[in-house]
């Protein structure tokens, strides 16, 4: 229902309204008002604690009806009765946007969690809020606007330096229709809270003075960009079995499923420090709470392999756990997708991970149970499915067009996991995720348990991507990339229908030929699927050199042999698959790096070469 998704509705007078609590049932607060109050307004309730001093506990309307509207509260109920007095704000639920937010951590709220909060694995104190972004330092401001220009919504005034970017200070996104600037300040540095431009607008003549910070409602998507383009370009992951197999679009989307304990944390962390991306936005909703301090804990020490420099500086990461209101999970999926987007004016390409999107959903369910609404299945909300669809759709890659900075792309990929009971992807968040995400990355139990990491599913897996990125790909790795990987899939299918068949009807039954396909594509599995997070070299290969393993497994399974026997055949790939997986771990330049190459080769040269399909070479 539409009562969840982004309010239309007109803004309302200002704050200072009061109402009165009517019900508590768990996280839901039922308030009786006068006068006006929109979706998704913020509204305080007031408390006082046990020696009197104030207390505001954060709350978010959810419903409204015949004068009353339920909140959910983004913090522990205790104490609060029927008749506490509550203040509505007039503003949405929103995020301070400006800058500073890189290297820091944030609840889903967008209060910053400290060190210390993050090494002792504690949170911050009911009702106490802080401001997103620090006011105290300084930024150096340079304009690119001039007086008398006519900009939009999202043009940028003048930038400032954040870690390694040009941060964008630009023309709040909530304007509508053009302005024209009266004022920009001059070089110097600035406080986020300086005024750098004022700006009239053109509809009704109003100035507006501008700061380096605007709040934005997290859950309405930013679109003050010039166009929507179609994502035809892969993220690198550097996960080879989604790079080649399944990949992933900048700007586009991906689920990973997968049971507990099959590896959906250690590949979000592959791939928040590996992916070709300019920001990562981590967004840690609702995991156990020892997984999520460890991650807050590495990732400060993490180098980014790129730049050298430390990961987190290109990283912000939006953590609650399992232990904190329900209503925090939901708030913290918005603000992370508003970060994103927030990036994405500026021409770079920001990555968000959500992991799992099932406590979102769970969040929900929760929500939707104490609004007594009438549930979906396994009593979800029935608008879970279009709540999903909304949050993929924040994804994409678009154009921007600034009159000063001109052209750029920048782009939003949202990879979200879901954690499906029991590991079926049956289940109703699974389902919806699959029905709008462009990229599916099954984990199983079988893969993860056979420790055949990282355990996506070669079989159940699927990109949407692939095609439509054939020439980019192609480009990235060699011509020809696509049709090789085509073969080596088809390949690796056919010999899991053997192993299949082996597990029937034994090893003794089945054909030579057979039994060499069932060999070739454990080969392929085992040399080219799977990857080793925990090694340094082995996590994050360039382009070049998963192009040229891809060479060397297709040139190794398409090879003609002439295997007398299934011993010669077997001893042959066990040696090979022995090579290969050493020459994974070798560093490139390393006296390892040739040694095992070699033995590759001297295997290869062993046999006559397959007229039908050798695979060229560069
Ligand atoms: P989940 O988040 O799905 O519950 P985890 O990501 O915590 O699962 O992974 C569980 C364990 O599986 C890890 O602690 C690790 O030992 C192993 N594992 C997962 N992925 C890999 C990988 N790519 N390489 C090596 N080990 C892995
Ligand atoms: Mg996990």
């Amino acid at each position: 229902m539409s009562e969840h998704g982004p309010s239309e509705q007109p803004a309302s007078p200002g704050g200072g309204r009061g109402g009165v609590v009517r019900g508590v049932s768990g996280n839901m607060v039922t308030t009786a008002f006068a006068g006006q109050v929109r979706m998704n307004e913020v509204a305080y309730i007031e408390l006082a604690d046990r020696k009197g001093a104030a207390i505001r506990l954060k709350a978010e309307v959810i419903r409204i009806r015949n004068g009353e509207c339920d909140m959910q509260v983004f913090e522990d109920t205790r104490d609060i009765q029927v008749g506490t007095r509550v203040s509505f704000t007039g503003e949405l639920l929103g995020i301070e946007l400006g800058p500073g937010l890189l290297a820091m951590t944030y609840d889903g709220l967008g209060n910053p969690l400290d060190e210390l909060a993050v090494k002792c694995g504690y949170f911050l104190q009911r009702g106490v809020y802080l401001p997103t972004l620090q006011r105290t330092r300084r930024w150096a401001f340079t304009p690119v606007a001039r007086p008398g220009q006519r900009l939009a919504a999202g043009h940028a005034l003048g930038t400032v330096p954040e870690a390694v970017f040009q941060h964008r200070i630009m023309v709040p996104f909530g304007i509508v229709g053009q302005v024209e600037v009266v004022e920009v300040a001059a070089p110097g540095d600035y406080t986020v809270d300086h005024v750098i431009a004022k700006v009239r607008l053109l509809a009704t003549g109003e100035v507006r003075s501008v700061t380096m910070v605007q709040t934005w409602p997290v859950k309405r998507p930013i679109r003050a960009f010039a166009e929507r383009l179609l994502p035809t370009a892969p993220l690198t992951t550097r996960t080879r079995i989604v790079d080649a197999f399944f990949p992933v679009a900048e700007g586009g989307t991906a689920c990973v499923p997968g049971p507990f304990g099959s590896g959906k944390t250690v590949f979000q962390q592959a791939v928040s420090r590996f992916a070709e991306a300019d920001i990562v936005i981590v967004a840690a909703c609702g995991e156990r709470a020892g997984e999520v301090v460890e991650t807050l804990r590495e990732f400060p020490e993490l180098i980014d392999p790129r730049s050298g420099r430390p990961l987190m500086e290109r990283t912000i990461i939006i953590c609650n756990t399992s232990s904190m209101p329900v209503a925090a999970r939901e708030a913290s999926v918005y603000t992370a997708v508003t970060l994103a987007e927030y990036y994405r004016q500026m021409g770079l390409r920001a990555l968000l991970l959500a992991d799992s999107t099932s406590r979102w959903a769970q969040a929900l369910r929760e929500m939707s149970g104490r609004l007594e609404e009438i549930p979906g299945e396994e009593a979800f909300p029935a608008y879970l499915g279009s709540l999903i669809a909304a949050f993929y759709e924040r994804a994409g890659l678009v154009r921007l067009e600034d009159p000063n900075l001109g052209a750029a792309r920048g782009s939003v990929t949202l990879i979200g996991t879901v954690s499906p009971a029991g590991g079926n992807f049956e289940e109703p968040v699974t389902q919806s995720t699959l029905a709008v995400v462009g990229c599916f990355l099954g984990l199983t139990y079988a893969r993860s348990y056979a420790k055949r990491f990282p355990a996506i599913s070669p079989i159940e897996s699927w990109s949407k991507y692939l095609e439509r990125m054939r020439p980019a790909l192609d480009a990235a790795y060699f011509p020809g990339w696509v049709d090789t990987v085509g073969r080596l899939q088809q390949l690796y299918v056919a010999g899991q229908r053997v192993a299949d068949q082996m597990k029937v009807v034994g090893e003794d039954d089945l054909s030579l030929p057979d039994f060499v396909r069932y060999l070739s594509s454990e080969l392929v599995d085992a040399v080219f699927m799977q990857q080793n997070a925990f090694s340094e070299v082995d996590a994050s290969p360039s382009n070049a050199r998963t192009a040229l393993l891809l060479r060397l497994t297709s040139e190794v399974v398409e090879f003609d042999f002439g295997f007398a026997t299934k011993d010669e055949a077997r001893s042959t790939f066990t040696e090979l698959t022995a090579a290969f997986r050493d020459w994974n771990l070798a560093a490139q330049g390393s006296a390892e790096y040739d040694d095992h190459l070699g033995r590759i080769h001297r295997r290869l040269r062993g046999g006559d070469r397959a007229s039908h399909a050798a695979v060229a070479h560069a």
